[in-house]
């Protein structure tokens, strides 16, 4: 039998795992595998459990929110091979669930899970150390996750988040962050309101609507920052541009790239996956392509997914995971850019 480790978090989503955990189990069971299961502790724990034991094991099934499914990507991406990860989301915006297109019911999610495929997903690394599924982001009111860690995370949202962060702002209320950006041989500097990294379709339960459609697997982020409207006019015009989804007129920095570094003489806080990521004056986010082994159900794959695998050959299944690092999720220190 192949051998799954289950890490759940109790309490994610009002204890909704609980009631399904009996028959979530069963799924596994006769689907093939030998289930050990690892209800989590304490916030880390589940990072603590694959980090520690992942080898051992055939596969990962992750349960809880974005958080839990974020936590066990980190610990995976230390892991000297890609060990699949099957993701199982109770959380309360599931976001990475809803990019994913998995089922919110746990029976629906774990039955895709026995009857999956692997799909190479790529991760977001931050500044060498730690790790995101679908953003990082910063800003006028991506601090307020150390203050109310929900309410920050139910507004989170691209072109959603981009407009209720301008709606926030009111002129000479916030004056902004001075901010150099890299990318691709190009280097630009403004003030900016916030920023996002992203790879997903979905944040804060909205379909990002790119224009140039976004690809889990072709190693790019999408990247935006919101320039700070210094005229109660420019203002007006960067609303209306977030809420029609105008994201490459002047009042906006868009871009997609593989690699962005920004630079500020003040920290920059940011939130890695809805959660806080720290504050620096110097971040790099690098996309790590397709370093993680995701189980989604055979038909998950969207028509220009399955174009850019058709362009791509597929990487054997014993790929060793080529972003292998020893630092530790906790260390915040040393960072080399
Ligand atoms: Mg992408």
């Amino acid at each position: 039998m192949k051998k799954m480790l289950f890490v759940f978090n109790p309490r994610s989503g009002k204890g909704l795992i609980r009631s399904a955990l009996l028959d979530i189990v069963d799924i596994f069971t006769r689907g093939g595998f030998d289930v050990t299961c690892h209800p989590t502790q304490k916030p880390r724990d589940g990072y603590r459990k694959i980090l520690e034991d992942g080898m051992d094991y055939d596969v990962v099934v992750v349960s809880g929110g974005d958080g839990t499914m974020s936590e066990a990507v980190t610990a995976l991406m230390q892991l000297p091979e890609m060990i699949p990860v099957g993701y199982i989301p109770t959380g309360s915006t599931n976001d990475f669930a809803a990019s994913l297109r998995i089922p919110t019911n746990t029976l629906a999610a774990a039955q895709d899970i026995v009857d999956g495929v692997y799909f190479e997903y790529d991760v977001g690394q931050f500044n060498r150390q730690r790790y995101f599924v679908y953003v990082a982001a910063f800003g006028i009111f991506t601090d307020v996750p150390y203050e109310t860690p929900q309410d920050a995370k139910n507004i989170f949202g691209h072109a959603a988040y981009i407009a209720e962060g301008i709606k926030r702002f009111t002129l000479g209320s916030y004056k902004g962050m001075d901010i150099t950006v890299e990318h691709d041989g190009i280097t630009e500097t403004g003030n900016f309101l916030l920023g996002i990294v992203s790879n997903s379709t979905s944040i804060g339960g909205m379909k990002v609507p790119m224009r140039d459609g976004v690809y889990f697997d072709d190693g790019l982020f999408e990247v935006t920052l919101v320039r700070t409207p210094t005229t109660p006019i420019a203002l007006q015009q960067t609303l209306n541009d977030a809420l029609l989804n105008r994201l490459t007129t002047k009042n906006f920095l868009s871009f997609k790239s593989a690699k962005v570094k920004f630079t500020s003489v003040e920290p920059i806080a940011w939130t890695l996956d809805g959660e806080a990521g720290g504050a620096y004056t110097e971040s790099l986010a690098i996309n790590c392509r397709r370093a993680i082994k995701l189980i989604i159900k055979p038909d998950d794959k969207t028509d220009q997914q399955q174009e850019i695998d058709s362009k791509t050959p597929a990487q054997p299944a014993d790929t060793n995971n080529k972003y292998l690092h020893t630092a530790l999720f906790e260390d915040q220190n040393g960072i080399e850019i």
